[in-house]
């Protein structure tokens, strides 16, 4: 072929589970493979409302090219809502609306990481992270994970002993893929270490509003007296993906080259999205809304665990998370993940196997499994599925 392409391409192999997860896209498969929303709850009649009247009344404003920052009413809804979620103390000058947080993942990648450069992140981590930031060429060190998330003393033993490190990438809430939560008190000890290192800290935020038992948790940024902490917020599961709206909120040294990154990059997010978001949350209560996610979610949440109790052997275990779209499953040492896929997919039914989570240690006896995009029947008969695989297997 004649084309030479950039060195970079070659960190971003195809892989071959993806291609596994193609075949999860057969209608007569239950996939727990993938991370939608569940659709049915799109407010489609109210975006209608609001897409019409922004339409008729700012037309030519809306359609037209913008600033790069973003919307300023919008920008401080966004802040107001952080503040009042999240403890944090932002305001419309610490944000920048991007193209979903997706966006903040590749311009964090281009800002930070030259090759060979060290990024910190949780073992597991969200794989769409794994993936922005791989064509920026860095080496990942994992830190190691147990029930109450990231584990501080792991962190500070690598700060001591590694060079080059640019960032820590962690999801303190529900985490993708786990469905961990950092404890308090843990977010307490991490900053401690963080603001002594002087270690900037990426804070990915997408679910954090989606829980379904127990307090609400202050964020990292809340806790940053030196402005390490760089937050990333997103629209995707609290209104719709499809509108691609995300944030970051930072201090203004990291915040001023996400703006010249995004000038370069695309100019600026969407105005007539930004402007739905902002006419819907004028108009009607998001956190109503987002209050009827969550019960959906927690009762799909409790049918998968009680199904996942009563069916799975005892042998394999997962967690109960507090909030989110997905849980965990580990099974004994000796099983593994892609293999018992490909058997699942006889019996149609799919995850998302536990390996394609880590960038280095790729264990193999793990699943990621969704539970916000199907209904509860589906969901119950999707386990019996997965579960009679697994004692055929083990
Ligand atoms: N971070 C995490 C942890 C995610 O799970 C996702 C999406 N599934 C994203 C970022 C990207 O979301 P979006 O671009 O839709 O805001």
């Amino acid at each position: 072929m004649p084309f030479k392409f950039a060195k970079r391409m070659s960190n971003l192999g195809r892989s071959e589970i993806r291609e596994i997860l193609k075949l999860t896209a057969r209608p007569e498969v239950i996939s727990f493979a993938g991370g939608l929303p569940a659709p049915e709850l799109f407010p489609i009649e109210e975006i209608k409302d609001v897409t019409n009247s922004l339409l008729d009344e700012y037309g030519q404003q809306v359609l037209q090219y913008s600033t790069t920052e973003g919307f300023e009413p919008f920008r401080e809804m966004i802040a107001k809502r952080m503040n009042d979620k999240f403890c944090t103390d932002v305001g419309a000058s610490d944000i920048t609306v991007l193209s979903g947080s997706q966006q903040a993942l590749d311009f964090a990648g281009k800002m930070f990481i030259d090759e060979g450069d060290v990024v910190l992140l949780e073992s597991p981590s969200y794989m769409g992270a794994l993936n922005a930031f791989k064509p920026y060429g860095p080496k990942y060190i994992e830190i190691p994970m147990d029930e109450e998330g990231l584990i501080p003393e792991e962190l500070e033993k690598v700060l001591k002993t590694t060079d080059r490190i640019k960032f820590l990438y962690l999801i303190p809430d529900f985490q993708n893929p786990t469905g961990r939560t950092l404890s308090l008190e843990r977010r307490k000890k991490l900053m401690r270490i963080v603001t002594e290192y002087e270690l900037p800290v990426i804070e990915d935020n997408p679910y954090g509003e989606l829980r379904f038992v127990g307090e609400r948790l202050p964020a990292l940024k809340s806790m940053d007296p030196k402005g390490l902490v760089i937050y990333h917020g997103t629209f995707s599961k609290i209104f719709t993906p499809g509108l691609r709206l995300g944030w970051v909120a930072a201090n203004p040294e990291i915040l001023d080259r996400f703006v010249i990154i995004k000038q370069a990059s695309d100019l600026h997010t969407s105005e007539f999205t930004q402007r739905i978001a902002y006419e819907y949350m004028k108009k009607y209560n998001i956190d109503d809304h987002v209050e009827n996610i969550i019960k959906l979610y927690k009762k799909r949440r409790e049918v998968i665990i009680k199904a996942m109790q009563e069916e799975f052997p005892p042998n394999v275990h997962f967690t109960r998370p507090e909030g989110g779209l997905f849980l965990w499953v580990t099974l004994p040492e000796n099983v593994d993940g892609v293999k018992l896929l490909e058997k699942c997919l006889e019996e149609n039914v799919a995850f998302v196997p536990g390996q394609s989570f880590y960038p280095n240690s790729s264990k193999k006896n793990t699943m990621r499994i969704n539970f916000s995009n199907m209904n509860e029947d589906k969901i119950s008969e999707g386990i019996k599925r997965l579960a009679k695989v697994m004692k055929a297997q083990m």
